[in-house]
Formats: structure tokens, C-alpha cells, sequence
């Protein structure tokens, strides 16, 4: 069977993609090609300062599908796609993020549709569709966790897990119910040992209904496969390491979760235990990667 690289799962026939998957992504059954001049793009070289940020050194370009929706070209304005080539620095980004949202939605995680994309130069390019831009042009307004928390760009790792619960109580329109996926997401995020979970990569969108609500779940990726000591962006009840049950619980309390209900989010994450390594490992990563993931996943899962 061969793997979908838009949805993850196995069943896509002559593959490699559900003809509905790319529908849902692209509005039409086939695969566009991309129009992105990729020799340029490998050749990204950063001066780290502070802190390695994975998903700093990763090139993010705005792209728009031709009328006719066979091409992807470089969006001059406001584009509705993301697409992420490799970075010079860290090998395999496209799909170690592509592969970290397939599993999010395993551990029942809303994501935006997303796929791996051959360039020309044989290399995987990772493509989303921004959730807050709509096929009639209208847009969601959105705001990440650093500009709610009225903090510059530059301040987006002085978060904490709570500081975010704090944010979420506050301004959601349910609070209740976002604080529960909030709880999830970081569950998740040590799961798959994603280090670079800070401010700016949480946010707020207001939806179709109105409704201010925790947005779907962007910008993830195990860090620990490029820097295997990657440790969270963000403490979580003060560690940002060697989480185990007593920290989780403290979480919990102060999000205001109820004992059984965060159970129950550990308890779907190691339900999904099997699924998720088997998707790794028919995942395009290379082979070691793939080894470590699996090994990760393993070791974090409990419930
Ligand atoms: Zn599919």
C-alpha cells in the first residue's frame, strides 16, 4: 500500500496521494507543480545567536495556486499557501514537520491541510494552507500568544505553559473548552519532543462563528532529531525536562482540569501509540530519524 503524503494514511493506491486529500488542499485532484526557483533556497546560511531555533532557519515563502490551479508560484501579496523547502542548516525539516502533524491529528489535534511536495531538485518541500485566509479572499483575525501577551517579537520565549493558560482563560470565547486543547497540545508537544513551542506559535483566531478560540496547530516538529538535548521553549510547572506525572497533574490543576478529563488526553495519546509509530516509520524521514522518533514516541507515552 502506498503511504498519502497529505494524509498519513496507507491507502492511497497508486498514491502518493488521496485524490480527495489533495482536493481538500489544492481544490483539484492533482498534484500542482511548484514555480519556486529552488536553488536559491539552499543556500540559507544563519548566524545563531542565543538560543538555536529550528524553525527560525526554516524559510517560509508565500505561495498562491495559478488560476487554473496547476501551479504554486511565489505570492507577491498575501498567498494562501506556506511552503517550507529544506534549510541548509537542519537536514529534513519538510518532513519532520509534515511527519509531527500527521501525528497531531492522531492525538486528535486540529491541524490545517498540509502535504510533502517533490521539487524539481528531487528534495521534499512541506505545504499548509493558512487557516486564516479563505478561498473568498476574507481573512480570520489572529494573534499569536507573544502579541496578546503585549510582549515584542524578540520576547517570545519568556512564556510559560501557565502564562498561556492565562491568556486563553482571559480572552477565549470558551475558555473551558480551549484550555482542555491547550492542556493537549502541550501534552503533545513533549510527546513528540517539539522544542521550539513558544509564544509566537500558539495564537488566538476569530472564526466564522465569532468565536475567539485557540487556532489549529502550526509550526510543529521534533527539534530533538536535529539537536537530540532540544529541551521545551516553554517550562511546564517550571521544567522544561524530565516531565513526569506530578508536573502534568500540576498543569492540569491550574488550567482548571478536572482529574478524569486530563487522564483521558494521556490516555488517547497512548492509544495512538501504535499508530503513530507505524507512520513513522513509512515516513520519508531518513532511516535513523525515523529510529529515533519511534524511540521518543515509546518513551514518552504513558496512560
Ligand atoms: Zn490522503
Amino acid at each position: 500500500m502506498t503511504l498519502c503524503l497529505a494524509c498519513g494514511a496507507d491507502d492511497a493506491g497508486d498514491g502518493p496521494y488521496h485524490a480527495a486529500c489533495l482536493l481538500e488542499l489544492f481544490g483539484v485532484a492533482t498534484v500542482p507543480a511548484v514555480d519556486v526557483e529552488v536553488a536559491r533556497l539552499h543556500t540559507l546560511a544563519l548566524a545563531m545567536v542565543g538560543r538555536v531555533s529550528v524553525s527560525g532557519v526554516q524559510r517560509k515563502l508565500s505561495v498562491r495556486l495559478t488560476a487554473d490551479r496547476a501551479t504554486l508560484q511565489i505570492a507577491l501579496g498575501d498567498g494562501r499557501y506556506l511552503l517550507k523547502p529544506q534549510a541548509g542548516t537542519f537536514p529534513n525539516l519538510p518532513e519532520n514537520e509534515w511527519v509531527t502533524q500527521r501525528l497531531a491529528v492522531l492525538a486528535g489535534i486540529e491541524v490545517p491541510p498540509c502535504a510533502l511536495l517533490r521539487l524539481r531538485d528531487g528534495t521534499w518541500a512541506y505545504v499548509v494552507r493558512r487557516f486564516d485566509r479563505l478561498e473568498d479572499g476574507r481573512k480570520w483575525a489572529m494573534e499569536d500568544f507573544c502579541q496578546l501577551a503585549e510582549l515584542a517579537p524578540s520576547g517570545k520565549y519568556d512564556g510559560s505553559a501557565e502564562r498561556c493558560g492565562k491568556l486563553v482563560r482571559r480572552h477565549a470565547s470558551e475558555p473551558l473548552v480551549d484550555l482542555l486543547r491547550l492542556y493537549r497540545q502541550f501534552v503533545f508537544t513533549w510527546w513528540v519532543g517539539n522544542g521550539d513551542l513558544h509564544l509566537k506559535n500558539l495564537a488566538l483566531v476569530r472564526d466564522d462563528d465569532r468565536r475567539i478560540r485557540l487556532s489549529p496547530a502550526y509550526d510543529q516538529l521534533n527539534t530533538r532529531l536535529v539537536l537530540p538535548d532540544d529541551t521545551l521553549a516553554m517550562p511546564i510547572a517550571g521544567k522544561r525536562d524530565n516531565l513526569q506525572t506530578g508536573a502534568w497533574r500540576k498543569l492540569a490543576e491550574n488550567f482548571g482540569i478536572g482529574a478524569k478529563a486530563a487522564a483521558r488526553v494521556h490516555a488517547e495519546l497512548f492509544a495512538a501509540l501504535p499508530a503513530a509509530t507505524a507512520l513513522v516509520e513509512r515516513s520519508p524521514l531518513p532511516e535513523p530519524m525515523r529510529e529515533a522518533y519511534g524511540a521518543l514516541l515509546r518513551a514518552r507515552a504513558f496512560g
